[in-house]
């Protein structure tokens, strides 16, 4: 008996050792991306569109930095077959960068090395309304990671959230993201770098008039949320890529902008097939369990992102399907 059970055993060990994995990781598959035109490419420059998650605001204290950890990702890559996420690493006072620097710092490596390890890509967020008050600081955090993951495909660095209504495109947030990107491409050439926009990163119709030139691989900000932008904004984007700059959605929202609110369907929908149509990347807001509309776990939910289809909420359910169902790559690891 107890032979024949060893013997069981060893057979079961040997076929889990002998079995493929047959799907290819995101970054396997699509290696290192790059701007061409009005679109994002992968490696053999055929455009590329991955959805994931956004992570909440990283900042000490604010409870959501529970779940910058490896098993959240991994339950990102494994469950959703998502092949990025975002980290929103909180760039200012109270709990963020500009008074908890190494905690941020350790939460956004936490995240880099998990989505590095599950082969993700991963955008590293300077989560800031008023990045221009400290660029110092923001060229800091992005020459760490640049001189830690630049090598690596995987990165994406978007240098600033959502500028906001009053903040010049022209005068202020260019010459920031002028700077900033100097910073980067002095230590990292290639990987993406994405620009906030005005007005939330709305304003890409002002970007595209007006666009960073001299460097590659640079793409813009857009930012919607589907209970309070419609047409209207679609039209911006649209006049944007007409223009011939390419766009990342690195936050959006099924509910209002204020992250609030009832999901909105069937915006979400149009907006989708708008992202669809022209082959957008983009991150939902967000993969936290704060009590409003835009979260996609109910309050609670445990760190480690162990989730049965309970814990999320009606946002977390429809993103969770979308992003699910986004590409025809099956990155999940098995088939
Ligand atoms: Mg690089």
């Amino acid at each position: 008996m107890l032979a024949k059970s060893l013997s069981f055993i060893l057979c079961a060990a040997t076929l889990s050792l002998s079995l493929p994995s047959l799907a290819d990781t995101a970054v396997e598959h699509y290696g290192q991306l790059a701007v061409k035109g009005n679109r994002i490419v992968d490696q053999k420059s055929q455009p590329v569109s991955l959805a994931g998650p956004s992570l909440f605001w990283s900042n000490t204290g604010w409870g959501a930095d529970k779940y910058y950890n490896a098993d959240v990702v991994n339950y990102i890559q494994e469950q959703w077959n998502a092949p990025i996420i975002r980290a929103a690493i909180g760039a200012g006072l109270n709990g963020g960068m500009l008074s908890h620097a190494d905690e941020n710092i350790a939460k956004a490596e936490a995240v880099v090395d998990a989505a590095i390890n599950q082969g993700m890509y991963v955008i590293l967020d300077w989560h800031a309304h008023h990045a221009e008050d400290h660029p110092q600081n923001a060229i800091a955090f992005f020459e760490h990671f640049a001189r830690k993951y630049g090598e690596q495909p995987n990165i994406i660095y978007e240098i600033y959230n959502e500028p906001l209504a009053d903040t010049d495109w022209h005068t202020v947030i260019k010459p920031y993201a002028q700077k900033l990107i100097g910073a980067i491409r002095a230590i990292d050439p290639d990987n993406l770098i994405i620009v906030g926009t005005q007005t939330w990163s709305q304003d890409v119709d002002k970007a595209a008039d007006d666009p960073i030139t001299g460097y590659s691989n640079i793409a813009y900000t857009l930012h919607f949320y589907a209970g309070t932008h419609k047409a209207e904004l679609r039209k911006k984007a649209q006049y944007a890529l007409d223009k011939g700059i390419a766009l990342m959605v690195t936050e959006w929202g099924t509910v209002n902008a204020n992250g609030d609110g009832a999901v909105d369907r069937a915006s979400t929908e149009q907006w989708v097939a708008f992202m669809k149509r022209n082959q957008l990347s983009h991150a939902n807001w967000a993969l936290n369990d704060k009590k409003e509309g835009a979260s996609m776990l109910k309050p609670r939910a445990a760190a480690d992102g162990f989730w049965s289809d309970d814990d999320l909420t009606e946002s977390g359910s429809f993103v969770k399907s979308i992003v699910k169902g986004w590409s025809e790559v099956d990155f999940s690891g098995d088939e």
